[in-house]
């Protein structure tokens, strides 16, 4: 693509999301490329989180599990998700963070057929991904986890897999699986597969129901904007609801909590996924942040994701040419999610010259820089900012100063 600062804003003209992100509540110097780590604040949570700590917890106290609706905010909020991820509104829940609800899931999956010995997932998975999977193995005797490149996993996929675990959309790279293909050849051979949708929900467009999924977890807070440390979501498909059972049988996932019961009965449908007390005050604010997306097209988002793409990838093969630049992400839209990867032997200390330049991305092992494509607040012409500050890093050498190269806790 031909690009150029006005091509960016003629797109931003045109842009059926541009008011969208007046709900967000973006530092004014700040070129934002990292909502696929942690979503930026709306408008919407400050008030929520405002209101249940002052109102509802503050005055209300104890009354609010009934008043303010508490008790039910883990299944309303999965019913702001659902349709984000096609989904039916009974088939998700709110609760815990992405790393337990894969625990749960998996270690439930692997009941359904207890003959059968293998995890299989993708080498290079988000590490989460890889150590659950390892240590609810660990716990299983016989049972192992094979981890293969992403252009074997159709053939690794034979009548030894119990459960295929695998991120839709690879947190690193960018690069996409195709749901529907693998649900299809899982089904073939009588494997479940329980998909990672960290990077996927509130990016791109996802057809769980559609693509015959059986299972899914998600991230509350990267391109759905909780907040930090925002609960995360989990899906059962209604087949597998009455079949799957929560292995930390906690209170909450009671058929009726408050019975205060001696044994364990399972609440219905998705309800049984809960653990314990769910956390409100995150809750309420991811709750809040869904608020938008009831008046969003998700055909728009895409095209939007594709149009802040394309931006970046000229910039790639233009200013950033020769550079010593390598771009991981797939450049069909199809196969990949809302975000672009960039690889550089220096990409620490190009980041962190970015960053002192307004402009957030971040960093992943052991030389990506990697910028979220996020089209509810993210505009045209922030791209192009960001692509000719990088540009002027490269041409000054900026990021050879000192203070860019100390490494970080969190990147
Ligand atoms: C961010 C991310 C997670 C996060 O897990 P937490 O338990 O919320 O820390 C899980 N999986 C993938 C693929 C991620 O990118």
């Amino acid at each position: 693509m031909q690009a150029s600062r006005q091509t960016a804003e003629a797109l931003d003209s045109a842009d059926p999301l541009a008011a969208i992100r007046e709900q967000f509540e973006l530092p004014p110097a700040v070129i934002y490329l990292d909502g696929n780590s942690l979503g930026p604040l709306t408008a919407a949570s400050a008030r929520a989180v405002e209101h249940s700590l002052r109102q509802a917890w503050g005055e209300q106290l104890i009354k609010s599990w009934n008043t303010a609706g508490w008790v039910d905010l883990p299944r309303q909020t999965g019913q702001r998700i659902a349709p984000l991820i096609g989904a039916g509104v009974d088939d998700v829940l709110v609760a815990d963070s992405t790393s337990v609800n894969l625990y749960k899931l998996l270690a439930a999956a692997l009941t359904l057929s207890p003959d059968r010995r293998t995890i299989l997932t993708e080498a290079g998975n988000f590490p989460t991904d890889l150590y659950v999977s390892d240590a609810v193995s660990q716990r299983r005797p016989g049972v192992q986890v094979r981890r293969v490149e992403a252009d074997g996993l159709l053939n690794a996929l034979d009548a030894s897999v119990a459960v295929v675990v695998l991120s839709h959309v690879n947190y690193r790279s960018g690069a996409r699986h195709d749901m529907a293909a693998i649900n299809a050849r899982a089904h073939a051979v009588g494997a479940v597969v329980l998909w990672d949708l960290a990077h996927s929900a509130g990016a791109i467009p996802v057809d769980l129901a559609g693509s015959g999924a059986d299972l899914a977890i998600g991230c509350g807070y990267k391109f759905l904007n909780g907040g930090p440390g925002a609960p995360a979501f989990l899906y059962v498909s209604p087949q597998l609801q009455d079949r799957l059972h929560n292995p930390i049988a906690g209170w909450f996932g009671h058929a009726n909590p408050f019975a205060f019961e001696d044994h364990y009965r399972p609440a219905p449908g998705v309800d049984r996924w809960q653990v314990g007390t769910p956390p409100v005050l995150s809750l309420a604010s991811l709750h809040a942040a869904l608020e938008p997306w009831s008046a969003i097209s998700m055909a728009d988002v895409a095209q939007k994701s594709v149009q802040l793409f394309d931006l970046m990838a000229a910039c790639f093969d233009g200013p950033l040419a020769g550079l010593g630049f390598d771009l991981i992400t797939p450049r069909q839209a199809e196969a990949r999610g809302s975000q672009i990867s960039l690889r550089h032997r220096h990409a620490w200390p190009i980041c962190q010259a970015l960053i002192a330049e307004g402009v957030v991305g971040d960093f992943r092992t052991p030389d990506v820089l990697r910028f979220g494509l996020t089209p509810l607040y993210l505009r045209h012409v922030d791209v192009w900012d960001a692509c000719e500050r990088l540009s002027q890093i490269m041409a000054t050498g900026r990021w050879r100063l000192p203070e860019f190269q100390a490494q970080h806790r969190v990147t």
